[in-house]
């Protein structure tokens, strides 16, 4: 089931150069068509490659405007199935919709940190690039043999 942007809801992020589905999708797949040449509805997202969507979902819960529905592909889209969420500041509420027409909402709380308030580190060592190429973890003492835990340097 991949996104699918209601470009009644979508207000392409003000305009920013960089909308939150852009900057959020692990795939690049969302993409801001700015002068509306490549869908006909200017400065609203779309999903640029729907098969190649990792339902990860990422786009859904980050969009200010809750206008990124999830739906079934389009040979069966005429059926009715479709997940909407309903995004709070502290909990999100998603409604999905069967192709049977039943319904159903389940309310979860999300994360209430600032975006990118996050510090990916919290005091531990940075990952030394110089060693992506060996085996082992980034944060281990030299000499660290596999299944000791008591030699990383970043319990
Ligand atoms: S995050 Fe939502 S409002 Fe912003 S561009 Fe994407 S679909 Fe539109
Ligand atoms: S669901 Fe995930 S992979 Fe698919 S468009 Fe949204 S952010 Fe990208």
């Amino acid at each position: 089931m991949p996104t699918f942007v209601r470009t009644e809801k979508c207000d392409g992020c003000k305009g920013q150069d960089r909308t939150a589905c852009m900057y959020i999708c692990p795939h690049d797949l969302m993409k801001l068509d700015k002068d509306g040449s490549d869908t006909g509805h200017a400065m609203k997202s779309y999903n640029q490659e729907p098969e190649q969507c990792w339902e990860c979902y990422s786009c859904v819960k980050i969009c200010p405007q809750n206008a990124i529905e999830v739906r079934h592909y389009a040979d069966i889209v005429p059926l009715g199935g479709s997940v909407q969420p309903l995004r709070g500041t502290d909990s999100i509420m998603w409604t999905i919709k069967f192709r049977n027409g039943n319904m159903k909402r389940f309310k979860f709380p999300i994360r209430t940190t600032a975006e990118g308030s996050i510090d990916p580190y919290a005091g531990k060592p940075e990952a030394d690039m110089s060693k992506i190429e060996e085996p082992g973890f980034f944060c281990q003492e030299n000499g660290y043999r596999a299944g000791d835990p008591s030699e990383l340097i970043c319990k």
